[in-house]
C-alpha cells in the first residue's frame, strides 16, 4: 500500500484520540506531536510540516471541535482538509488548446519515468478521443527513440522520429509542422533528461520551449526519490517554469514526502500520478482522494 508507515502512525495517533471522549488542549497537543513525526518520518519537507501541525493546531482548539459531541472526529476531519489543501485542494487538469494541436512538452531527469509517461498521457488523452503525436526528442539516451516507438505501438499512437543525428529543437519544430498537416491535435514531446540537471540541459530545453511554444510543461520526477524529487521540481520551475508535475512510481513509495511536499514548496500541482510500469498505469491526482487514502 502507498504511504503504509504515514497512514499506520496517523491512525495510531487518531485512534487514541477518539478512545478520550472530551478532549483537552493537552491531548490535541499531544496528537499534533505524533503527527508531526510521522510526517516527517514519511520525508515531507520540514518547514511544510511546520506549517501545516501549526495551522492545524490552530484550528484543533478553538470552541467548535473542544465542545463537540466527536472531537476525534472534528480532529480527524481537519487532519483531512488540511492534507487537501497542502496538496493543491481541487484537481488540476491538463490545459488544452482552444486552437489544436495542444503542445504538452515533457521534462525531467534520466530514469524518472518520462518516456513511459509521455506513452501513457497519449493513450489517456487517445481514449478520451484525441488524436496524440509523440515527438522523440531524447536523442541522448541511447534506446529512448526506439522505446518511445515501442511504447507508441503497442498503444497505437504514432511517434515522429528523426534519429538521433538531428538537434531536438529541430525534431521538436518538425513534430509540430507534421502535427498539424497529419489533423493531430495533441503533441507530446519526449524530451532529453540527464542524470543531473546542468546548464546544457536547461538551456536545450528553453530553446524547444521558446520554438514551440507549448500550452504544458510537464515535469515527470520519481516520488520514490524524496526531498530529491522536491528540489528538482524548484530547480526546474526556476529555470525553465513548469505548469504541472507527474509524480511516477507512486506505487512503491511507502512514505509520500514528495506527494505532500511538491505544492506547497514549488507552488506547482501534480497533475498526474503514475502508478505502476503497464502503460494505464496513469491516473489523474486528486488531491481530497489522496487524503482520504492516506487517512484510511
Ligand atoms: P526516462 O529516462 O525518464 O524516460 O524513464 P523511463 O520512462 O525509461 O522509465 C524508467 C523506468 O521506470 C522504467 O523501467 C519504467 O517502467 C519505470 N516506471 C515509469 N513510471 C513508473 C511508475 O509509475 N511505476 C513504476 N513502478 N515504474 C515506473
Amino acid at each position: 500500500m502507498i504511504f503504509e508507515g504515514l497512514s499506520d502512525k496517523l491512525q495510531g495517533a487518531f485512534s487514541k484520540l477518539k478512545s478520550k471522549g472530551k478532549l483537552t488542549e493537552k491531548d490535541v497537543k499531544a496528537a499534533m506531536r505524533e503527527v508531526k513525526l510521522a510526517l516527517l518520518e514519511a520525508d515531507v519537507n520540514f518547514k511544510v510540516v511546520k506549517d501545516f501541525v501549526k495551522k492545524v493546531q490552530e484550528r484543533c482548539v478553538g470552541q467548535e471541535v473542544m465542545e463537540s459531541l466527536t472531537p476525534a472526529q472534528h480532529v480527524i476531519k481537519i487532519v483531512n482538509e488540511e492534507l487537501t489543501a497542502l496538496m493543491g485542494d481541487v484537481q488540476s487538469k491538463i490545459t488544452i488548446s482552444s486552437k489544436p494541436p495542444t503542445i504538452i512538452m515533457m521534462v525531467g531527469l534520466q530514469g524518472a519515468g518520462k518516456t513511459t509517461t509521455s506513452g501513457k498521457l497519449g493513450g489517456y488523452f487517445k481514449k478520451q478521443g484525441k488524436k496524440p503525436l509523440l515527438v522523440a526528442c531524447d536523442v541522448y539516451r541511447p534506446a529512448a527513440i526506439k522505446q518511445l516507438e515501442v511504447v507508441g505501438k503497442s498503444l497505437d499512437i504514432e511517434v515522429f522520429n528523426m534519429g538521433d543525428k538531428e538537434s531536438p529543437v529541430n525534431i521538436a519544430k518538425a513534430g509540430l509542422s507534421h502535427a498539424i498537416k497529419n489533423n493531430n491535435d495533441l503533441v507530446i514531446i519526449d524530451t532529453a533528461g540527464r542524470l543531473h540537471i546542468d546548464e546544457e540541459l536547461m538551456d536545450e530545453l528553453k530553446s524547444i520551449k521558446s520554438e514551440v511554444r507549448p500550452h504544458e510543461i510537464l515535469l515527470v520526477v520519481d516520488s520514490m526519490t524524496g526531498q530529491d524529487a522536491v528540489n528538482v521540481a524548484e530547480s526546474f520551475d526556476n529555470a525553465l517554469g513548469i505548469d504541472g508535475v507527474v509524480l511516477t512510481k507512486l506505487d512503491g513509495d511507502t512514505r509520500g514526502g514528495a506527494a505532500l511536499s511538491i505544492r506547497a514548496v514549488t507552488q506547482k500541482p501534480i497533475k498526474f500520478i503514475g502508478m505502476g510500469e503497464k502503460l494505464d498505469d496513469l491516473e489523474p491526482f486528486h488531491p481530497d482522494r489522496m487524503a482520504s487514502r492516506i487517512l484510511g
